[in-house]
């Protein structure tokens, strides 16, 4: 039987048109998006879409809007074989990232893309990238199943496992990376899968279900050098505030100042879970290499390994919305859940 994909328009450049009034761009009626690709009916797919309403520029992404997609996923979990999200570049890896956490024992894939020019325009990516996410979102192994049971970003000519992904460039074609892993697929002449690449639910995630709950009351700390007191109290001070995404040095490595470690130490022993991650593009965090690194680490501090802002980020926002236990979360975090840390 032909695979059937739903699409899922949220919004974003690929979408977009020039409002002739204002010059800005504007996301335009989703049905268009099909008149501008009648090429995808080729593929013979059963192919059904759906659009927010409103559509949004995913600047304005929240857990809301990532609960819908994941509701709109489950919705239709039984119906179709594969799921293709339309998105703004902007925070795609963000959201790819949360649905990952959202979506256990997801045995479909669920492919994120967009563009960087609207649709519409005559050199658009947004063509490419769709045509190339539908058929990947449809393909299947040896055996018949899902080739790629992830939540992934396609864009340009890779295929990247999402909560792996952060947008690196705004003006290239090239708009994400994927830093720390492999791409799980390399588009070219041909779709080449990496196999051995590809996360498989494991089987303590149990059957196909959906975990929309989150707890947002999660901060970011870039450290830099000539930070202030103030700044870094007034982040750590913030109310009701339960976990922290530290942006470290290198290989996790902070100042040693007593007033900062000071400030660390009250905060994780208030129970608020804090995880180091690097600033740098690439690599890990292992806080037993330098001196530096070995201070946070007895300042509470959690090492987050090679896991992004992002995929930190909205972990935390998944894990908290389901545990109130501040160690059960320390814990999590220290794991791959969706292959999005590296194993050791
Ligand atoms: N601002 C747009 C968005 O993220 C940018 C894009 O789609 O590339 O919705």
């Amino acid at each position: 039987m032909n695979p059937s994909i739903l699409l899922i328009y949220t919004g974003g450049t690929i979408g977009m048109k020039q409002d002739p009034a204002t010059g800005h761009l504007v996301p335009f009626d989703f049905s268009q998006i099909l008149d501008e690709v009648p090429e995808i009916s080729r593929f013979g797919y059963h192919i059904d879409t759906c659009s927010f309403d409103p559509v949004i520029d995913s600047s304005d992404a929240r857990p809301e809007f990532w609960a819908r997609i994941a509701h709109t996923v489950e919705a239709n979990y039984e119906k179709y074989d594969g799921f293709v999200v339309l998105h703004g570049t902007d925070t795609m890896s963000y959201s790819a990232s949360a649905l990952s956490y959202m979506l256990e024992g997801l045995e479909k894939s669920v492919v994120f893309t967009g563009s960087q020019l609207p649709i519409g325009v005559l050199r658009t990516d947004g063509r490419e990238n769709l045509i190339s996410a539908i058929e990947i979102a449809a393909a299947r192994d040896s055996s018949g199943k899902p080739m790629v049971p992830e939540v992934c970003v396609c864009f340009e000519n890779k295929l990247y496992r999402g909560n792996r992904t952060t947008k690196q460039n705004s003006e290239n074609f090239t708009a994400f990376s994927s830093p720390n892993y492999p791409a799980l697929a390399e588009i070219g002449i041909h779709i080449k899968y990496d196999l051995n690449a590809i996360h498989h639910p494991a089987p303590e995630e149990g059957p196909f279900s959906v975990h929309t709950e989150t707890d947002t009351s999660v901060a970011i700390l870039k450290i830099f050098p000539g930070m202030t007191e103030n700044y870094v109290r007034s982040v750590l001070s913030a109310p009701g505030l339960r976990a922290v995404v530290l942006e470290t040095f290198g290989s996790g490595n902070a100042p040693s100042f007593p007033w900062f470690l000071g400030m660390l130490k009250e905060c994780t022993s208030r129970g608020v879970v804090v995880v180091n991650v690097t600033q740098c593009q690439a690599g890990s965090v292992d806080m037993g290499t330098y001196a530096n690194g070995a201070i946070l680490e007895q300042a509470g501090v959690i090492g987050g390994r090679d896991i992004t802002t992002e995929s930190a980020l909205t972990k935390l926002f998944c894990l908290l919305g389901r545990c109130d236990d501040s160690e059960t979360v320390k814990k999590w975090m220290s794991e791959p859940l969706r292959g999005e840390i590296s194993r050791k």
